[in-house]
C-alpha cells in the first residue's frame, strides 16, 4: 500500500515550522466539530497535534466527517499558529490547516477512551493492553524503561562486565520458592525448571573465570499471588570475582547514580547511607526502613525504664525471654478518641491485647489510661527518653521483641500514611547489611537459610556454623545485603561461599544430606572443587526501580503484558488447557478436569 508517509512526529511541531508542509501518520483521538470546521487531534507515541480541516475542501472533509476514534491516518498540510493556544501540550501553540487527508486503516469503536484519565476497569485494560499501551500514560513507562536498560548495558559496558545469557530450561532446585515446570517430551517424566533467578549459573561463570557477569534477565516464581507481584519479573542480575561487600556497593551505587543523573537530573550521592540488619530492626521495626519519614520517629526501647513498674502487662511482658516494652513517638498531630480505637484495631490484628499510649495535652496534663499504673519516675523517664512536649503522643507495645518491633515499624508507617509524613521529594538509598544468615522455621522445627545457601556467613560467626544451639545459631549474621530505597527493597545479594567445607556445614545446618546436597547441586558443588575464586554479587529488582522512577506505586504499568493477580494474562488468556495430542507427546494424564477460571 502507497500512504504519505510522515514527515514528522506528532508531538514535534512547534511555532518555528510555521509554514512548513508537512504530513502526519497517526491515530484519531479527539474530533470536535466547531460550527462547520472540524478539529482532530492525532495522536502517536510522541504526542498530539491539532488539525483543522475547513468545509471549502470538499475532499478532505467528506473523509474527516467519517473519521472515527482510532482511525489511522496520514495528514497532509500548512502548520499555521494556532488561536487558542493550549499550553498542556508541547505542540499547543501549532495546528495543521490540512490539504489531504488518507484513511490508512478504520478501527471498531474501542471498548475504552484513551485518555490519560482513563475511566475503565483494570480488567478491561489488560484485555486490551495494545489499547492502553496507546495512553501516554503506560507508553512512557516503556520508553523510560527501555531508556534506563540501555543506560545499564553502557554502564556495565564501560565496568568491563560480560553480558552471558543463561539457561531458561534449568534443573529444578527447590529451595526458597515454587518453580515453574516444563515438562520434557523428550524424556517423558522428566521436567525443565524456568530460573527463580540466574544464581546457579552466575557462580559457576565465575568458576569459569568471568569475572563480571551481568545481565538483564527475566526470573519466574510460582508464589500464591501477593500484591503487587508478577510471576515473571525481571532483574539486573550481577556477579563479580575477587571482591568485598564493598566492591559490590561501588559498582551499583555508580549504576543508580548513573540512571538518576541521566532520567531525573539527580546527583545521588556517591556512597549510600548503611545501616546494619540489626539497627533497622531496632531502630524501624523493619529490614528496609523507609527514612524519608519526616521526624524520623525511631522506636525507643523501654524496658529499661519501665522495668520496675508494677503494671502487670509490662511486667509479664519482660519475665518471658526476649520480651520488650517499646515505644514511637507521633509529634504534634491530633490524636482523637477515635483515631485511638482505630489504631487499637489495627493493633490487635497484629496479635496484640491492646495499645498503651501517653497523650501530652496542651494544657501540660498527660492522657492515659496507663498513668494510675505507672510512677511519676517513670513517667518522667518516658518523657524525657522520648523528648515528649505538648501535642505529642507516644504509643507504646509489649510482647516478644521481633513482634513488638515489627509491629512498631507498621505503624511507624501507617502514621507516615495517615499523617502525610513522608517527603515523596527525596530518593533515600540505604544499604542493610548484616542480615541473619539463617531464621528458624516453627513449624518445620528447622533453620532455613535466610538468604540462600551460598551465602557467606561473618568471618567472626563462622564458628557457630558446629553449634547447634538455637540461639547461637540465630546469631549468625552473613555478608548478605540488600539495597533499600524509599522503604522497598530494590536489590539483594551477598558475598558467597567459594569453600567446601563451610558449604557443607551450610546445608548440614538446614538439614540437607550430602545425598539431597548432591541431587540438588551437584553440579555447582563439582564445579567448585576445580578452583572457585572468592566472589559476590546481586539483584536488582528492576520492575520497582523503574516503578520508583516513574513515580507508580505498583509494578504493573511498567511491564508491557503484565499478569494478573491470580497469574493469568487477560489479553492472550494464558494459562490454557492444551491439546490430547500435545499432553500425550509430554506423557502427561491430567488427574482432574482443569477448573474453569
Ligand atoms: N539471586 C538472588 C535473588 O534473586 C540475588 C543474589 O544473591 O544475587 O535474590
Amino acid at each position: 500500500m502507497i500512504f504519505k508517509k510522515r514527515t514528522h512526529t506528532c508531538g514535534e511541531l512547534r511555532l518555528t515550522d510555521i509554514n512548513s508542509q508537512i504530513t502526519l501518520n497517526g491515530w484519531v483521538s479527539k474530533k470536535r466539530d466547531l460550527g462547520g470546521l472540524l478539529f482532530i487531534d492525532i495522536r502517536d507515541r510522541y504526542g498530539l497535534t491539532q488539525i483543522k480541516i475547513a468545509p471549502e475542501n470538499t475532499e478532505a472533509y467528506t473523509k474527516a466527517i467519517k473519521l472515527g476514534q482510532e482511525f489511522v491516518i496520514s495528514v497532509s498540510g500548512k502548520v499555521i499558529k494556532r488561536e487558542s493556544i493550549n499550553k498542556n501540550i508541547p505542540t499547543g501553540e501549532i495546528e495543521i490547516e490540512v490539504s489531504e487527508i488518507e484513511v490508512l486503516n478504520e478501527s471498531e469503536v474501542p471498548p475504552f477512551v484513551i485518555e490519560e484519565d482513563v475511566k475503565a476497569s483494570d480488567e478491561l485494560r489488560l484485555k486490551y493492553r495494545y489499547l492502553d499501551i496507546r495512553r501516554k500514560n503506560i507508553s512512557d513507562n516503556l520508553i523510560l524503561r527501555s531508556k534506563v536498560s540501555h543506560i545499564v548495558h553502557r554502564y556495565f559496558e564501560k565496568n568491563n562486565f560480560v553480558e552471558i545469557e543463561t539457561p531458561v530450561l534449568m534443573k529444578s532446585t527447590p529451595e526458597g520458592a515454587r518453580d515453574y515446570l516444563v515438562p520434557s517430551r523428550v524424556h517423558k517424566g522428566k521436567f525443565y525448571a524456568l530460573p527463580q533467578s540466574p544464581q546457579i549459573y552466575k557462580q559457576i561463570l565465575m568458576v569459569s573465570g568471568m569475572d563480571r557477569y551481568v545481565q538483564i534477565c527475566k526470573c519466574f516464581r510460582d508464589e500464591d499471588l501477593r500484591a503487587d507481584r508478577q510471576p515473571e519479573f525481571t532483574q539486573i542480575d550481577l556477579e563479580m570475582s575477587f571482591v568485598t561487600q564493598d566492591d559490590v556497593f561501588e559498582i551499583l551505587e555508580g549504576m543508580f547514580g548513573e540512571i538518576w543523573k541521566e532520567v531525573k537530573g539527580i546527583e545521588l550521592p556517591v556512597k549510600f547511607r548503611r545501616m546494619t540488619y540489626d539497627e533497622a530492626m531496632k531502630n524501624y521495626g523493619s529490614d528496609k526502613p523507609d527514612l524519608r519519614i519526616r521526624g524520623d520517629m525511631k522506636i525507643e526501647n523501654l524496658s529499661e525504664i519501665v522495668k520496675n513498674s508494677e503494671f502487670k502487662v509490662f511486667q509479664d511482658a519482660l519475665s518471658v525471654k526476649a520480651g520488650v516494652v517499646a515505644g514511637i513517638k507521633l509529634s504534634g498531630k491530633e490524636v482523637t478518641r477515635k483515631i485511638i480505637d482505630s489504631l487499637t484495631d489495627f493493633i490487635k490484628k497484629l496479635g496484640f491485647g491492646g495499645l498503651g499510649y501517653l497523650k501530652y495535652n496542651s494544657d501540660g496534663t498527660v492522657q492515659s489510661p496507663m498513668t494510675k499504673f505507672l510512677t511519676e519516675e517513670i513517667l518522667t523517664g518516658i518523657k524525657e527518653l522520648f523528648k515528649a512536649e505538648n501535642g505529642d503522643t507516644v504509643f507504646i507495645l509489649s510482647g516478644e521483641n521481633l513482634k513488638v518491633l515489627q509491629s512498631l515499624g507498621s505503624l511507624r508507617l501507617k502514621f507516615a500514611e495517615d499523617f502525610k509524613l513522608t517527603d515523596e521529594t527525596i530518593y533515600e538509598f540505604l544499604w542493610v547489611t548484616d542480615f541473619p544468615l539463617f531464621h528458624y522455621d516453627e513449624e518445620e522445627k528447622r533453620f532455613f537459610a535466610e538468604h540462600h545457601v551460598f551465602t557467606m556467613p561473618k568471618d567472626e560467626y563462622i564458628k557457630f556454623l558446629d553449634s547447634r544451639d538455637k540461639d547461637e545459631v540465630e546469631s549468625i549474621r552473613a555478608n548478605c545485603y540488600d539495597l533499600v530505597l524509599n522503604g522497598h527493597e530494590i536489590t539483594s545479594g551477598s558475598i558467597r561461599i567459594h569453600k567446601p567445607d563451610i558449604q557443607k556445614k551450610v546445608f548440614d545446618m538446614i538439614g540437607l544430606t550430602d545425598e539431597e546436597a548432591k541431587m540438588k547441586f551437584g553440579f555447582i558443588l563439582e564445579a567448585f572443587r576445580y578452583g572457585a575464586p572468592p566472589h559476590g554479587g546481586a539483584a536488582v529488582g528492576y520492575d520497582r526501580v523503574i516503578a520508583i522512577l516513574a513515580g507508580l506505586k505498583s509494578i504493573t504499568d511498567t511491564i508491557a503484558f503484565p499478569k494478573t493477580l491470580r497469574a493469568t494474562s487477560l489479553m492472550d488468556e494464558c494459562p490454557s488447557e492444551v491439546s490430547g495430542i500435545q499432553l500425550e507427546e509430554l506423557g502427561i494424564e491430567i488427574s482432574k478436569p482443569a477448573v474453569k477460571q
